[in-house]
C-alpha cells in the first residue's frame, strides 16, 4: 500500500478542524500509519518548501507555518498520494472545488488548512523529513476486505 504525508497547518489547528478532517480521511478508508504534533522551524520549512524560497510571499508562508504547532500525519491506502491530493483540492481555497477539504474549509491561497504530498517521490522524502522510522507503523485494519476488493488487494 502507498503512503502519503499530510500536515494539518496552523490554520487547521487554530480553527479546530483537525477532528473533522481526520474523520474524512478515515471514512474514505485511509489508514493512519503515523501521527504527531510538532513545532516547525525555518530550517525544516526551507527544505519542505524549497520550490518556494525565492517567491516574494515565502516569508509570509514561513510565519504562517510557524504560527502554532502543526500535526503531521502519514496515511496509507491504495493510490494514497493521488486520493489525498484529490480530497485536498486546489491550492487556493477560493478556487478549490466544494467537497474538497480546501473547498469546504479555506478561503485563502495561503491559509489553506492542510499540506498533502504531490507525488510518490515527494511523499517518501517528506515522510523521512517529518517522521523517524519507528514513528511509522505497518498495521492492517480488520475491515480491509470491506474497503478494497480481493483483486485490488492483490495488485
Ligand atoms: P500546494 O500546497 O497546493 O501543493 P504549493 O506547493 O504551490 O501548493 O505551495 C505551498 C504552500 O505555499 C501553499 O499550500 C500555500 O500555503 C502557500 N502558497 C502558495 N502560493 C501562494 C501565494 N501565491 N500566496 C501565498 N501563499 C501561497
Amino acid at each position: 500500500m502507498e503512503k502519503t504525508l499530510v500536515i494539518f497547518k496552523p490554520s487547521a489547528i487554530q480553527r479546530g478542524l483537525v477532528g473533522n478532517i481526520l474523520t474524512r480521511f478515515q471514512q474514505k478508508g485511509l489508514v493512519i500509519a503515523g501521527i504527531k504534533m510538532m513545532q516547525l522551524d525555518e530550517t525544516i520549512l526551507r527544505e519542505h518548501y524549497s520550490h518556494l524560497v525565492e517567491k516574494s510571499f515565502f516569508p509570509l508562508v514561513l510565519d504562517s507555518m510557524m504560527a502554532s504547532p502543526v500535526i503531521v500525519l502519514c496515511l496509507e491506502g491504495k493510490d494514497a498520494v493521488n486520493v489525498v491530493r484529490l480530497m485536498t483540492g486546489a491550492t487556493n481555497g477560493r478556487e478549490a472545488m466544494p467537497g474538497t477539504i480546501r473547498g469546504d474549509f479555506a478561503s485563502s491561497n495561503q491559509e489553506n488548512i492542510i499540506h498533502a504530498s504531490s507525488s510518490v517521490e515527494d511523499a517518501q522524502a517528506e515522510m523521512a523529513r517529518f517522521f523517524k522510522p519507528e514513528e511509522l507503523f505497518d498495521w492492517e485494519p480488520v475491515n480491509t476486505s470491506f474497503i478494497y476488493s480481493k483483486l485490488e488487494l492483490e495488485n
